[in-house]
């Protein structure tokens, strides 16, 4: 069995967090598995050097091991680019040259909780012609690679995948419809990058928040495009406040760092995450 953790270097720690990290550390401590640790920092402009050594720091703190060195994203350009254009190949991506702006203003649908924000594509760019696309280029308009998710899952068939707790789940193409593959700044996107690097580490189980439960029909659709073999998955509860809101970085949740420092001790902290599992 291998697990992996895999935060973003965007931040300290929280108790979300934490409970994310015990769930697969003790997942593959309970099987004499391994448990990976892998930095997703593709988003460079929100990511900052002195977070990947706190993220370490907090892991041991807690207790939590993790085998061998831990991944970045960052240096694994050439293995993204090379999935996308096996995606290519495949003709189930599209440009899209919209802006943020224009897709919040074209859509009425609501926001999805797929990690990257956002509401669903409402498919502009899909039904461009050759040369609507080249003369979009030639215009010098930059544009992100979005996966045409029907067609996709026309070419798949019918999938499914197993979760621990959810049980066996169909996919859906139109949870999330036409993700970015490959956003315009960084070439790459959550979806594309955590794909790959789970088949090349040989992650057998993923686990992760529930909040992303929607975009595992995603990946399910591209490991099976790609040839990986499917994990299995296991979509654990969130940390919630007492107003029942999920901590979130961006929400100044209190760091593992500031929990420590007022006096909590590691076994706090793990008897805290407990309740919520
Ligand atoms: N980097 C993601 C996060 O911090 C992890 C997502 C995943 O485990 O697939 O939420």
């Amino acid at each position: 069995m291998i697990t992996r953790f895999a935060p973003s270097p965007t931040g300290y720690l929280h108790l979300g967090h934490a409970l994310a990290a015990w769930v697969a550390y003790d997942l593959a401590r309970k099987n004499e598995g391994q448990m990976l640790l892998r930095f997703e920092d593709i988003d460079v402009a929100r990511v900052r050097s002195e977070y990947y050594h706190a993220i370490e720091e907090d892991l041991r703190w807690l207790g939590i091991e993790w085998s061998g060195v831990p991944w970045r994203q960052i240096d694994r350009a050439a293995a993204y680019q090379q999935a996308l254009e096996t995606l290519q190949s495949l003709h189930v991506l599209y440009p899209c040259f919209c802006t943020r702006k224009e897709i919040a203003r074209m859509s009425s649908a609501p926001q999805q909780g797929d990690g990257t924000d956002g509401p669903v594509y409402p498919g502009i760019c899909r039904s461009l012609s050759p040369q609507q696309q080249q003369s979009r280029i030639e215009r010098g308009d930059r544009w992100a690679w979005r996966l045409d998710s029907e067609k996709a899952a026309r070419l798949c068939g019918p999938l499914h995948f197993h979760d621990h707790r959810f049980g066996t789940q169909a996919v859906d193409p139109s949870l999330l419809g036409d993700v970015v593959i490959a956003r315009k700044d960084i070439g790459v996107s959550y979806h594309l990058a955590v794909v790959v690097d789970d088949a090349a580490q040989g992650v057998t189980w993923v686990t992760r928040g529930e909040d992303l439960l929607a975009s595992t029909h995603v990946h399910v659709i591209l490991q099976h495009l790609l040839g990986f073999r499917q994990p299995q998955h296991w979509h654990h509860p969130l940390v919630c406040d007492e107003k029942g809101m999920r901590l979130a970085k961006r929400d100044d949740a209190r760091s593992l760092q500031s929990l420590r420092a007022e006096g909590m001790s590691a076994q706090d902290v793990l008897r805290q995450i407990h309740t919520f599992l």
